[in-house]
């Protein structure tokens, strides 16, 4: 008979597979033990029983790739620990370029690895032969060795990580779904089972493809969407080939691994067949779609090509069973917006197995300490909105998101799918100009515009890509004359209220208490004295404050002034972003060409740096403020949405009008300019000091993480986010190049573009002192610094200032 279920738990755990086990192990190894793992069917009867089993180590982010490498180091140990074999063998795994493109996206990730302190080897095609003789390098370029790269039993790996969670106490209960969420004062407070309910303080869904129903019991939006997924294994090998490392050829979409004398071909396929539209069923244990061998010809031929072995052993099994995707090909991890104490961690992506290990733990951690204990951005649930747990949507965009895994990493590479979700009412009128357009949370904002008229192309490339002399002009347009920036897509809040001065006081770093028609640069600080969001505030009137924040923060943002604002204190945040388009005139000529324009007065002393005046465009009432994200003088207009195209022609009729420019060159600009990038160059895990902005904290005031500022303000700074520039014209940045200091690694850039007014590449990046002492100006200004940029070094100036104007004179 089965065993009663407790009545009450600290943390109940959705979900018996690799992830759910590995949350449940790490909390257990925290000391949290009143756990509760509860599983609809049996543990592995989801995804993780089929999976192929590679442990990959190389993310495309620091924070990624750390957990990757905790993930490969837990796995090599966990056999020790609990006496279950995992199968888990580290015979490294190679990557294949067959094109010029791959070729160069493998030498940069070469040269990125030294900045995780991955251990990494490019391969010429006879270092390839030697590793894996069968192989066939006619079309090769060359290769990539990753030598930590590892593999394991999938089923074996969950079911050591039960046991290691039950050894310290923690209970797993197997044939028991999870019906309902209980939800008390806004927080979550339990679940429903056949076999009653259980009260939790937490709730961790972790149920794989079935996440988002999970979500929807609880009101909560999970955006991912199933997809066949397939491998084939062959008959025994004629002659067994020995113990082979895995083998990625991603310009033909496959993978392969040895097993036990028989070759493993799995498939990234570029189109993919999303699977269960209608919801994935309840009973739907240890899945097996049917075969589709017309689907798979081409990626199968491919693989005999690539290995004529597995074309004389022949196929034995054809396998396809469904896996999560997300939106962006990235997991779902953390507490979800809608509801404080219900956590998520599922959508891996085709990686959950190797992912489990570093996610598990960093969610424990984040239950614990009520907190990330790092930089989780690129995986938090916050970066998702609303919209995108549409079916419709994840259905299209899950077409392409499977083989972009395998697809080439481009600088700036744009989905196909899924687009047009979000549009400025100025959209149409850009097109009209040229506008290539990118997307940016559902947003279309046009990146570069082409000739007024076309439609033009969005290429890509390592090197300088079709649109690169477009954005070279519109760079120099915003530098020399006059440019207009479609700056829609920001989020807006409004902050109202009695008390809202006195509350945003309480969160804000920076000295909000000024006279309405002002604005402010501020961060918002966590505890720890992390950058939580850097925005900007304007104080319409005594009650009324407008925060602006980046379009890819909007959720994020959204509910860190919902939870910190004091529930206690007269006032309420309300997420305006639709209520207002925005236009960046930005460029020397702005001011002249405004005040011509409209009769307004926009002289230093009627509407100084940082205020904002009313005026009248044509038939149209704007907010003009005077502000800046790419270093020049220039206003922000806030028009009301359904003005905006009426004062957009009004703007564009005159002979004088603005070149309309896009994202790629108000990166370039800002980049030059050193503004910072929240989530590229500084996160919630970097402290304001370092990051150069001391200037937007306050001394004479209370406020989040003010302590934790406080407490290092006398400390040296030993590490610093700094501006650097190539020597060298030619070479392109993007990020996470290594910097280097004589042979030593002493950092990694950030954002990296094209600087078209200083004449070469400019990045922002970390940096530390090789001893741990302060750097200073005489530390950055010496010679010696270089960045390696695919494999070669070039050597670099390092500047505690931008390079362009590092007086800011232009601004002000
Ligand atoms: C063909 C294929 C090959 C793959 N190869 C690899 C690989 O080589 N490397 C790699 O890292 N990854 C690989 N993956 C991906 C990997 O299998 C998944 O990312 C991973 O297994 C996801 O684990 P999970 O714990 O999130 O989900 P699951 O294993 O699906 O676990 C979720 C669990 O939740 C349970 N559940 C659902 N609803 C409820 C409920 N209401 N109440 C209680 N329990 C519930 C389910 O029964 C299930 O057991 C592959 C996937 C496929 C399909």
């Amino acid at each position: 008979m089965a065993q009663a279920l407790p009545g009450s738990s600290q943390v109940v755990v959705i979900g018996g597979g690799a992830v759910g086990c590995s949350v449940a192990y790490h909390l257990a190894h925290r000391g949290w033990t009143d756990v509760l793992l509860l599983e609809r069917d049996q543990l592995t009867s989801g995804t993780t029983w089929h999976a192929a089993g590679l442990v990959g180590q190389l993310r495309a982010t620091p924070n990624m790739t750390r957990l990757a490498q905790y993930g490969t180091e837990l796995y090599r140990q966990l056999e020790e620990e609990t006496g279950q074999p995992t199968g888990f063998l580290q015979r490294g795994s190679i990557m294949l370029a067959t094109t010029e493109g791959r070729w160069d996206e493998i030498r940069r990730a070469h040269s990125t690895a030294k900045c995780f302190g991955l251990e990494t080897e490019l391969l010429d095609t006879d270092a390839i032969l030697e590793r894996w003789p069968l192989v066939n390098t006619e079309d090769v370029y060359g290769g990539i060795w990753l030598p930590k790269d590892g593999q394991i039993n999938p089923a074996d790996l969950t079911q050591a990580l039960a046991r290691g969670a039950r050894n310290l106490g923690v209970t797993v209960r197997e044939h028991t779904p999870v019906r309902g969420i209980r939800v008390r004062d806004g927080r979550v407070a339990g679940v429903e089972t056949d076999a009653g309910t259980i009260d939790a303080e937490y709730v961790v869904n972790c149920a794989g493809m079935w996440g988002r129903q999970v979500g929807k019991l609880a009101g909560v939006d999970i955006p991912l969407h199933a997809a066949e997924h397939f491998y084939v294994v062959t008959e025994n090998l004629p002659e067994p080939p020995g113990s082979l490392p895995v083998l990625r050829d991603p310009d033909h979409a496959i993978y392969i691994k040895e097993d036990a004398g028989k070759f493993l071909v799995g498939m990234f396929e570029p189109v993919a067949k999303p699977w269960g539209m209608g919801g994935i069923p309840d009973d739907s244990s240890f899945t097996q779609l049917p075969e589709d061998w017309d689907h798979l010809a081409p990626q199968l031929e491919a693989a005999v090509e690539r290995v004529p072995a597995i074309g004389e052993a022949g196929i034995q099994l054809f396998f396809n069973g469904p896996e999560s995707f997300t939106p962006d090909d990235r997991y779902l991890l953390g507490e979800t917006p809608e509801l404080p104490g219900f956590f998520v961690a599922c959508g891996f992506n085709s990686v959950g197995v190797q992912s489990a290990g570093g996610a598990g733990r960093v969610l424990a951690d984040w239950i614990v300490h009520g907190h990330p204990p790092m930089d989780l951005g690129d995986v938090d649930i916050r970066r998702m909105l609303p919209f995108q747990t549409n079916s419709n949507y994840l259905h299209d965009r899950t077409v392409e998101g499977l083989g972009l895994l395998y697809g080439m990493h481009w600088p700036y590479r744009q989905y196909d799918t899924a687009r047009n979700v979000r549009r400025s009412p100025l959209h149409e009128r850009l097109a009209a100009l040229g506008a290539g357009f990118g997307e940016a949370a559902g947003w279309e904002r046009p990146d570069f515009f082409g000739e007024p008229g076309t439609t033009p192309e969005y290429d890509y490339s390592f090197r300088r890509p079709g649109w690169f002399e477009h954005h070279a002009a519109e760079h120099r347009a915003a530098r020399e004359d006059l440019v207009v920036f479609d700056q829609s897509a920001f989020a807006k809040f409004l902050v109202q209220g009695p008390d809202a001065e006195q509350a945003l006081q309480g969160i804000c770093s920076n000295n909000v208490n000024v006279a309405p028609g002002r604005a402010v640069y501020t961060l918002l600080l966590n505890e720890r004295g992390g950058i939580e969001s850097d925005v900007t505030i304007t104080r319409l009137d005594d009650e009324r404050f407008l925060v602006v924040s980046p379009a890819t923060a909007q959720r994020r943002d959204y509910q860190w002034l919902r939870t910190h604002l004091p529930r206690d204190q007269r006032v309420v945040v309300t997420d305006v972003t639709s209520a207002e388009t925005v236009l960046g005139l930005m460029g020397p000529r702005s001011r002249d060409f405004l005040q011509s324009l409209t009769g307004a007065d926009l002289s230093d002393e009627a509407c100084p740096f940082g205020h904002w005046v009313e005026l009248e465009l044509g038939y149209v009432r704007a907010r003009a403020l005077r502000m800046t994200y790419v270093g020049e003088l220039g206003w922000e207009l806030y028009l009301p949405t359904e003005q905006a195209v009426s004062a957009f022609d009004t703007l564009m009729a005159r002979d004088d009008a603005p070149k309309p420019a896009g994202f790629h060159a108000l990166h370039s600009l800002r980049t030059e300019s050193a503004y910072r990038h929240w989530g590229h160059d500084i996160t919630d895990e970097d402290n304001p000091l370092a990051a150069g902005l001391g200037f937007a904290v306050a001394k004479d005031k209370d406020f989040i993480g003010r302590a934790a500022v406080d407490a290092v303000r006398e400390q040296p700074r030993s590490k610093r986010l700094v501006s650097l520039r190539l020597e060298d014209p030619e070479p392109l940045l993007y990020h996470d190049e290594p910097v280097l200091l004589g042979n030593e690694i002493i950092g990694r850039t950030t954002s990296g573009r094209y600087g078209h007014s200083v004449g070469a590449a400019v990045a922002l990046a970390w940096i530390e002192h090789p001893d741990g002492h302060a750097i200073d100006k005489g530390f950055v200004e010496q010679d010696g610094f270089r960045v390696e940029v695919a494999g070669e070094p070039v050597n670099a100036r390092l500047s505690l200032r931008p390079f362009y104007d590092p007086e800011r004179k232009r601004v002000k």
